[in-house]
């Protein structure tokens, strides 16, 4: 059975009008579920009982099982939640001067193999639908309900690839972001992708307000082809041509992320090259201190050393910021805590 949560504004209305009701009763279905977040049908009460009916008999309402929460000292929290199929997802919510940003996670597993990354520890097994993608924000809202907080931003960072999951991804933050429901602004949604050129050229041309992130990590080929699979498929220059592309049809900045990983991506080099590839775009460089994955090798990059990074590609007149650590005592690497759930499952 679909989803009700997979019905974007338009899709419910006209869901609404092709079955016999009116209009304004997808209004009232879209304020049931993203404002008053109930989590069953008989409490619309405001609707027919007939659609009630109706609704019952062909979408499912159902919510995410949080399986793990995990709080750490600086308050992020970090869900582990079973999805129907027994799959198990992670996201996680983290408290900053600005606002609450949810993680959100696009894909069961990933395919990408970026080799810093716990997340491809497991591979894919399906992309997540739309419905799962907004019951990630509305379970974690409906649990902050509580504490009387909002949910203001949203990353598309967790395990998975957006752009491997185009259309579900876009439906879902149609969602999201209506007015009538959740409303979470288009300037507060940030979509990470790891260089899917045909995605980036597809998200250029619908225009949207949504910001991009690219997970840059290596300023070359060389090293890139090392730690990101991805680039064998699409090489720098072709990603930048694409970013030159959505630059041209977006007036809007882009991100760069880049994790520091001790003695692989950190060299006075880097830096140079780095501030070149920036020099094309209006963008923004993201200096991630890289969270330890047990199985992968990678040390992170020294404080001292980051700092010595950062005010190199300071001095070039690249933007950038050094993002803090969150949540390093509570597994907050991508995937880490379900990487390690599912692990003692198969050991169990
Ligand atoms: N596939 C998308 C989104 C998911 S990954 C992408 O690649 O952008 C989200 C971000 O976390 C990416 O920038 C990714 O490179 C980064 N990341 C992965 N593992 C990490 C780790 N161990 N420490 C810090 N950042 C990590």
């Amino acid at each position: 059975m679909k989803s009700i949560y997979d019905l974007n504004y338009n899709q419910l209305v006209e869901m609404c009008l092709e079955n016999g009701f009116k209009k304004y009763n997808a209004n009232q279905i879209f304020a049931w579920l993203y404002r008053k977040r109930v989590t069953t049908f008989d409490e619309m009460t405001d609707i027919s009982k007939n659609l009630r009916q109706f609704l019952k008999e062909n979408y499912s309402i159902g919510t995410l099982e949080i399986l793990q929460l995990q709080i750490s000292e600086d308050s992020t929290r970090k869900y582990l939640f079973r999805l129907t199929d027994g799959s198990s997802i992670e996201v996680v919510l983290m408290h900053y001067d600005y606002g609450n940003t949810i993680c959100v996670t696009s894909q069961v597993g990933c395919n990408m193999g970026c080799t810093f990354c716990a997340s491809g520890l497991l591979k894919k097994q399906r992309d997540l639908t739309s419905g799962e993608m907004v019951l990630q924000v509305l379970s974690v809202q409906k649990e902050i309900d509580k504490l009387e907080k909002r949910i203001s931003h949203i990353v598309v960072m967790g395990t998975g690839e957006p752009f491997d999951n185009y259309d579900n991804v876009m439906n879902f933050l149609s969602i999201v972001n209506h007015d009538l429901g959740l409303g979470i602004g288009a300037r507060h949604i940030t979509i990470s992708t790891c260089g899917l050129v045909e995605g980036i050229k597809r998200f250029a041309d619908e225009k949207t307000q949504y910001n991009l992130a690219i997970s840059l990590h290596a300023p070359n080929d060389e090293i890139r082809n090392q730690i990101m699979p991805v680039n064998k498929a699409y090489p720098i220059s072709e990603l930048m041509e694409a970013l030159k592309y959505y630059s041209i049809k977006n007036n809007r900045r882009l991100s760069f992320e880049y994790i520091l990983l001790k003695g692989v991506n950190d060299t006075e080099k880097c830096v140079s090259q780095l501030a070149e590839l920036t020099k094309q775009f209006d963008v923004y460089v993201n200096l991630i201190p890289y969270n330890h994955v047990d199985e992968n090798g990678y040390i992170s990059t020294d404080y001292k050393s980051a700092m010595a990074f950062y005010d190199m590609l300071m001095r070039k007149n690249v933007r950038c910021t050094l993002r803090q650590k969150m949540g390093d005592d509570i597994d907050a690497a991508c995937g880490q805590l379900r990487s390690k759930y599912e692990r003692k499952k198969i050991h169990e």
